[in-house]
């Protein structure tokens, strides 16, 4: 054993790093030959401590206890004076066997070679194999680390950070806990674009609830270091996770919210490409597309196993679902080619998707048949899958229904990319429009589930469409939602995971009641013209507005004056276009009505003795109902018109473009 573990024995103290940095002194209390590592603890806040370390990063540190290069341990070598070696604080008692196995081979250096002689035997040749292995696999490595690999640097830094890191990942034997809100992030291996373009993954995730971000840095003198942000969240998914174990942590808990009359949500969000879609709706990477690994489909076969326990058999549920997307702030239904959907609000709040296909499911092959219809109306006539979903949330849901009644559903979404930004100075209106409903949206959600998470009696539901279709989802005590923060691995996507993770943190971290600092604050924003058309469209100060006022004073660090302005002028834009195109429809109807009792009059004069009285009455009539209703519906479209151009100033607001060079 001496040979493997230098002079590392039980008892003695070495210096350890630790994950934050710190570089303190612990005591051995165990040596693993197996594994090559030892443990060591220490006290800490009157706790004690412990961790495995491997010789590797112990000897690093402690090189005075590290092993000779050339082990001239034969039975007749004296031991070496422990003292003068080895730095000893402490050796209790009861842990000094090894001095005792020394000092025996002295003693018995003439005799047959003693077991403790063959073991060291044994060890010398063990660590030359170990020697010759590491060798090899240095040499692998260095032809893998071609140093001319753009950050080649960065990468040495990452392989040594986790070289150094003690890893316990999430298994099947930890606890699921029991959260009304789970927020937890997966991250992805590298893809093969990636690795073509030598992208280097910067996430690291030690153990189960704790994931790690390499953010390159660099120096005023150009030396580049990494700067690792730590975030935690309730559980943390590796590279190597299945959608299985993801589910197993995340939506699977909620399925018997749903069978005792709760509502559940589980949501993907992360940008573009980092595996949404892939964790909800599965495998679609080849050409034979994969939707029975998704969590869609395990909840789905979830919710048919428990239907047929004892308990909820008796109660005689059946299973509907749905599937739409909403895009641009409008519903489509992926289950009926794509209609478009009305979304009304009664008196009481409750929110109508009006014509929603509730579609009867009796097995999970169903609701296989009815995901993968809807995938291909999601996709279809698109030039790639992910432009179009990058911009539009999916949501699936399952309802359980009792005699027509609502029981429980579960709504499961795949919301559009995070990635935003530029988008509201973009050139094309439409894409302004999408991007500016997206994050509008986002947020909405975030400070829904916040309001949910601390029982709050207002949530800014309709400050989107996403929002308010789920709004019964966000109230109730039985409500209990999920999500899954999706990252791309790749330095290339630094940015934009960090800005994922921080907004994962943010929807369940405690912090100041939101409604307390926004009485406390003036919002400052600039009076928009609109103030002036609010009165002719009735629409000042609608909930939809103060839900809009409250998201962005709860997020006025991500939203500037002008970029909440500029909300404000796409909601009223929004809301304009819907009420022109349904005044339209009604003038087209009303239009169709004078035609044919113009066709009457008309009919009338042919008599040879007709009422021209009566006629020129009925004429000046239909005239005077004509001219009202096209100068009002004329008014409107002037106004909206006038909304176009105010959005197109408001947008160019948001990222004042510098003026060219002359
Ligand atoms: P998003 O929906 O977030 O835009 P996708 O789910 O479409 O991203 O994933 C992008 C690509 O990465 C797809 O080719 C997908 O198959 C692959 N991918 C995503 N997550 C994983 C994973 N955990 N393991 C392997 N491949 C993955
Ligand atoms: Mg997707």
């Amino acid at each position: 054993m001496a040979a493997l573990f230098g002079k590392i024995q039980i008892g003695i103290y070495v210096e350890i790093k630790r994950s934050d940095g710190r570089i303190h002194q612990a005591m051995v209390t165990s040596l693993n030959e197996d594994n090559e590592c030892v443990t060591v603890e220490w006290i800490e806040n009157g706790d004690t401590k412990g961790k495995e370390i491997d010789l590797e990063s112990v000897f690093a540190l402690n090189p005075d206890v590290a092993p000779e290069e050339e082990i001239p341990q034969s039975p007749e070598t004296p031991p070496p004076p422990v003292s003068s070696a080895i730095k000893i604080n402490k050796i209790p008692q009861n842990k000094v066997f090894c001095f005792q196995c020394q000092s025996f081979l002295c003693v018995s250096a003439a005799r047959r070679k003693s077991n403790c002689v063959k073991e060291v035997e044994k060890l010398q040749e063990k660590r030359e194999k170990r020697r010759l292995q590491q060798q090899e696999l240095r040499e692998k490595r260095a032809q893998e680390l071609d140093a001319t690999t753009p950050n080649y640097e960065i990468m040495c830094m990452i392989r040594d950070f986790r070289a150094s890191l003690d890893y316990r990942p999430l298994t099947t034997a930890d606890l699921i806990e029991d959260h009304r809100i789970c927020v937890c992030v997966r991250t992805r291996p590298l893809n093969k674009k990636e690795l073509t373009m030598k992208d280097l993954d910067v996430i690291t995730i030690p153990s189960k609830d704790v994931v790690m971000v390499h953010e390159p840095k660099q120096k005023v003198d150009l030396t580049r270091y990494l700067e690792n942000q730590t975030f935690r969240f309730d559980y943390a998914f590796d590279d190597t996770s299945t959608n299985e174990m993801v589910y197993r942590f995340t939506a699977r808990p909620l399925v018997e919210t749903i069978f005792e009359r709760g509502m559940a949500t589980c949501f993907a969000y992360g940008q573009t490409g980092s595996g949404k879609t892939h964790t909800m709706g599965g495998d679609f990477s080849g050409k034979n597309q994969d939707c029975s690994k998704g969590i869609y489909a395990l909840a789905a076969r979830d919710v048919f196993l428990m239907l047929k326990k004892p308990n909820y058999k008796k109660l005689d549920l059946q299973v509907y679902a749905t599937f739409f997307e909403i895009y641009s702030g409008k519903v489509f239904d992926l289950l009926n080619r794509k209609a478009k959907l009305r979304v009304l609000e009664d008196g009481k709040q409750q929110v109508q998707v009006v014509g929603l296909q509730e579609r009867d499911v009796k097995c999970t092959e169903d609701v296989l048949k009815l995901i993968e219809m809807g995938n291909s109306c999601r996709t279809s006539g698109q030039t790639s899958a992910n432009a179009h979903s990058s911009r539009s949330h999916a949501v699936f849901q399952i309802i359980l229904r009792r005699r027509g009644k609502m029981h429980g559903k579960f709504s499961l979404i795949d919301l559009a990319g995070n990635e935003r930004g530029a988008d509201t100075s973009s050139a094309d209106r439409q894409t302004r429009l999408e991007g500016a409903e997206i994050n509008k949206s986002l947020l909405a959600l975030k400070e829904c589930i916040r309001a949910l998470g601390r029982n709050k009696p207002h949530t800014p539901f309709r400050a989107s469409k996403l929002t308010q279709v789920l709004r019964d989802s966000f109230i109730g005590e039985n409500s209990r939602t999920c999500m899954i923060a999706t990252i791309s691995p790749g330095m290339a996507s630094c940015e934009n995971t960090l800005n994922t993770l921080r907004y994962a943190n943010r929807v369940k971290e405690l912090s100041i009641d939101p409604i307390a600092v926004m009485e406390g604050r003036s919002a400052g924003h600039s009076v928009s013209q609109l103030d002036v058309l609010e009165a002719q469209w009735g629409v000042g100060s609608s909930p939809q507005r103060d839900d809009l006022k409250l998201l962005c004073e709860q997020n006025e660090e991500e939203v500037s004056p002008q970029l909440f302005n500029f909300h404000e002028v796409v909601s009223q834009l929004v809301e304009m276009e819907e009420q022109v195109l349904e005044d339209h429809r009604a003038v087209f109807q009303e239009s169709i009505r004078w035609l044919e009792d113009e066709k009457v009059l008309l009919e009338m004069t042919e008599e040879v003795d007709y009422d021209v009285e009566s006629y020129a009455t009925q004429l000046e009539q239909i005239l005077d109902q004509k001219i009202d209703v096209l100068t009002e519906l004329r008014d409107k479209v002037k106004s909206f018109r006038s909304a176009l151009q105010e959005e197109e100033q408001a947008s160019k607001q948001i990222n004042p473009k510098r003026p060219r060079a002359l």
